[in-house]
Order: structure tokens, then C-alpha cells, then sequence
């Protein structure tokens, strides 16, 4: 679909274009390298792959095996609605306060780690799911080692239990089952290994090799040992890292505090993150002024497998993105600025929502008739005047219809009515308000603010007649 729109030819055709390739695809199936590039060249373009020219810049250098240090496993909870994923990590957090430590988790961070009595660690995804798991993946980070999926032994094997067990499998991940809620009369843990059976998956009690352990989220019946069987697990994929070297790792969730600025939940899968170090994160960057684990306690350094939130970056990464630390800091904020360009170009490209210049366009290509205007301004005078005007630039093709204007901000409600009527939001005097900005990027709205009316005017007028030149 997205090639499609970028090359401004039906989706259709696109995969006729695969299929002659032999290749099946469907509309938003991504395709590889180099099936995009024979599509293309079939279209007369040409493909240019720049993402992977900035990467390269940051290539990791491979470790040395005697660099290599075991690490802890860093484990998904994924299982039906109301199976209890929840309930697990819950209890798995209250349960394993690292001794000596007092109080519990203050803070949902999106990830946290815990040590066990014999002082193993295993550090918890906590977005129980497989939605989040595979948005990750979706952005190509392969964070899980071990997927644990509950399944209720008073219910059954349900859809959402299926898909988690083909998400973790797609993605390579050995799995753990947890049958939970064993306190309940109803439970019949054996119907559902029996069920798994049936599904060519078995467990170690059918003579499989496939761990699973009979658990109760409820009063900690068996989750000890559900542990113990996560750690026997992760021990057979001898996972490994090297802590000596700058940190790399995946972000797990990131917002924007009040008081303390964004504040991004990262995992560090390699190396070892510091105070003071130059992150690199998707389309961000900044110096880490501080870390905290999910207790809010402060930390200094944090190894391969630690979860933690840090302060610093300029900005919300997204769940999924890598991040890196860099020598520079003036490197980092040169790449994070050049993909976050790149992002902006490849959305210009694709967007769902029409723009002042896409009107243009397509106005010259002969197929638009209406446009629609939300129309915001700091004073009633002001927003009559434009509405008189904008209404007679209306010609026999192109229909004018303002469909909302008022006097004030530009706020949230404004943007998700223009997504809804793919209505371009002209802002006179004013500005956008609170979440306005960030949900008409993701909606991908075209917001445009002037303060002198000849202005509003003539940008319009220029667009109806076909002739504003692209942006960018
Ligand atoms: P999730 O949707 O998979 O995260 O499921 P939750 O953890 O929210 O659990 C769904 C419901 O089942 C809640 O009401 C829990 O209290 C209950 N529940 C979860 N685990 C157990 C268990 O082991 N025993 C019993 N009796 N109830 C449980």
C-alpha cells in the first residue's frame, strides 16, 4: 500500500507486480530489499535505501567470545484476556523485593527486574500481551528471550492463547506455558495440556520438551517454580553480553513528565549505560542526566538486561526503537535530527490526510472538488472575514465548505474532526493547544497558522489553482 501511494499507482497493480514475481502478497505486508526494487524498476523508479546509510554509521563492532558475560533472561507475559497476565506480574513484583530493599515497585515503567532468593535475576517486560511484543518486533526488536503464556485451567486454549503461542513461535522465542488459576474448583490443568497436545505442542508432564508449570496468580501456588523452570530455560539459550563496551539497547515505553521532562523506559541489552552518556534513540538524542530502576531508586550504571527509566533525551522515542550511546554528542543529535528529517519526508509522502499542497496537486490532476476548512481565530471579526473570503474563492469545481470555525486555540477536537473529514485546520492568530500538535502529526492533519489574513488568502487561492510548490 505504501509503495503504491509512493509511486502513485494502484495497490492492485503492486501486487499483480508480485504475484508475476511469484511472489503472494497482501496490502500491508512488507516486502524485502530487493523484491522492492524489482517492483519499483517494473514502475520505472528507482529504489534508494538511506535508512540503512545511517545506520551504518553506528554499525556495532562485534564482541570478542571472551568479552561475552552471561546475562540475565528477559521475559514476555502473553496469554488470552482474563488468563491472568496481570495477576502473574503483579504477584512476580511484590513477591521478589530484592532482599534488604524496602518498599515496593513506586512506578509503572513498562519493564522491571527482579532477583530471585538465589540471586538470579530475570528482567520482566511489563506490557503483558502479545500486541506489544509484536509492535516491537513490527520495528524490528527482538527484545523477549522466553515467552511465558497463561492459560486459565478453568477455561480453555482461547484465540488470543493461540495467537500468542504463533507470535512467540514466529518470532523464535521458546516458550514457558503458565496453566493458571489452579485454586479454582473448576481448574483441569490436564484439559488444557491435553488441548496443547492436540495442537502438536508437548509439554514435559506428556512427555514433551516443553516446559509449563500448573500456577495460581492468586495465592503464589507454583510461581517459584514457574521461575525456576523460566531460568532452566534461559540457561539452555546461554544468553550472553559483553557489559565492557558504550550501551545499546531497546526502548520499552517513553513519555513526557510534567515536572521532569521525558523520561524513556529502556532496556540495555549490551554494554553498560552511565550518567553522563550520549544516547542516540530513534528520532532522539541527549545526555543521560539520570536513571532510576522501577523502585524510583537513583542508579548510577546500569549493565546488559537492566531495565530502567533515564532522563535526558530530547524527546519520546518510540516503544520498539534501538537506542545507542554514542561518543559524540554532537553525532548523536546530527543522526537523530537527519532520521527524524527522513521520517517527516517518508510521511509527507504517504499521508492518509490531505494538505494544502497535496490540494494543489491534486486540483492540477483534476480530481478534487471539495475542501474542507476548520477555521480557528483569536477574535469573531477575524474569523468572519476569512470565512467570507475562503467561502468565495469557491469555483465551479472546487467547492469551499468551512465545516468548523470558532474563536480560540486550535485544540485536540479540532484535529480529530478535520482526521474525520480530512479537513485541512487554519489557524488565524492562534495556536495549537495542549495535545493538539501531537495528535494532528499522527493524524497526520495539515495545520497551517498565519496572522496576516492577505496571507491566508492568497496561500488558499495559490492551492486552488494548482501552483504551491511542495514544502519540501
Ligand atoms: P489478564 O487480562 O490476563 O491480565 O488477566 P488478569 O490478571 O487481569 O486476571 C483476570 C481475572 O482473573 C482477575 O479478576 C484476577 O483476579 C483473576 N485471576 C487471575 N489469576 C487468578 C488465579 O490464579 N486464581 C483466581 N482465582 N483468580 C485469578
Amino acid at each position: 500500500n505504501e509503495v503504491a501511494t509512493l509511486m502513485e499507482v494502484s495497490t492492485t497493480q503492486i501486487i499483480s507486480a508480485c504475484m508475476s514475481l511469484g511472489i503472494m502478497v497482501t496490502m500491508n505486508q512488507r516486502l524485502d530489499a530487493e523484491t522492492l526494487s524489482i517492483v519499483a524498476e517494473e514502475f520505472g523508479y528507482e529504489v534508494e535505501f538511506i535508512t540503512a546509510e545511517i545506520e551504518e554509521s553506528i554499525e556495532e563492532e562485534v564482541d570478542a567470545p571472551e568479552d561475552l558475560k552471561p546475562r540475565a533472561p528477559i521475559v514476555t507475559v502473553m496469554g488470552h484476556v482474563d488468563h491472568g497476565k496481570t495477576s502473574l506480574l503483579d504477584h512476580i513484583r511484590e513477591e521478589n523485593v530484592i532482599a534488604g530493599e524496602s518498599g515496593g515497585i513506586t512506578q509503572h515503567i513498562g519493564a522491571y527486574g527482579v532477583t530471585l532468593k538465589d540471586g538470579q535475576k530475570i528482567a520482566f517486560l511489563d506490557t503483558p500481551g502479545h500486541e506489544a511484543f509484536t509492535a516491537m518486533r513490527a520495528r524490528g526488536a527482538q527484545v523477549t528471550d522466553i515467552a511465558i503464556i497463561v492459560v486459565a485451567a478453568d477455561d480453555d486454549i482461547m484465540p488470543q492463547t493461540k495467537e500468542a503461542i504463533s507470535h512467540a513461535q514466529a518470532a523464535g522465542v521458546p516458550i514457558v506455558f503458565a496453566i493458571n488459576k489452579i485454586d479454582r474448583p473448576a481448574a483441569n490443568p490436564e484439559k488444557i495440556k491435553e488441548g496443547l497436545a492436540a495442537m502438536n505442542l508437548l509439554v514435559e508432564d506428556w512427555g514433551g520438551k516443553i516446559q509449563s508449570h500448573d500456577i495460581s496468580a492468586k495465592t503464589g501456588e507454583g510461581v517459584n517454580e514457574l521461575l525456576e523452570k523460566v531460568l532452566l530455560e534461559a540457561e539452555l539459550l546461554e544468553l550472553k553480553a559483553n557489559p565492557d563496551r558504550l550501551a545499546s539497547g531497546t526502548v520499552v515505553e517513553a513519555y513526557l513528565d510534567k515536572g521532569r521532562g521525558y523520561v524513556s523506559t529502556i532496556l540495555v541489552q549490551s554494554g553498560t549505560l552511565q550518567i553522563g552518556d550520549y544516547v542516540l534513540a530513534g528520532t532522539c538524542s541527549g545526555k543521560v542526566k539520570a536513571m532510576q530502576d522501577e523502585r524510583g531508586k537513583d542508579i548510577k550504571k546500569a549493565g546488559p538486561a537492566t531495565p530502567i527509566s533515564i532522563l535526558g533525551l530530547d524527546g519520546a522515542p518510540q516503544a520498539g526503537d534501538k537506542f545507542s550511546v554514542l561518543d559524540d554528542e554532537r553525532e548523536a543529535k546530527q543522526i537523530a535530527t537527519k532520521r527524524s528529517q527522513l521520517q517527516r519526508e517518508q510521511s509527507v509522502r504517504t499521508q492518509r490526510h490531505i494538505t494544502l499542497d497535496e490540494i494543489g496537486r491534486r486540483i492540477a490532476l483534476g480530481d478534487f472538488q471539495e475542501l474542507n476548512i476548520i477555521l480557528k481565530g483569536d477574535v469573531d471579526g477575524s474569523v468572519e472575514a476569512l470565512t467570507d473570503s475562503f467561502q468565495k474563492l469557491s469555483t465551479d469545481e472546487i467547492q469551499v465548505n468551512i465545516i468548523h470555525k470558532g474563536v480560540g486555540a486550535i485544540t485536540e477536537s479540532d484535529v480529530l474532526l478535520a482526521s474525520a473529514s480530512d479537513a485541512i485546520i487554519i489557524g488565524f492568530n492562534v495556536r495549537p493547544m495542549g495535545n493538539a500538535r501531537m495528535v494532528a502529526d499522527k493524524e497526520e492533519i495539515d495545520i497551517r497558522m498565519y496572522s496576516i489574513i492577505y496571507d491566508a488568502i492568497n496561500d488558499l487561492k495559490d492551492a486552488m489553482e494548482g501552483m504551491l510548490s511542495p514544502e519540501m
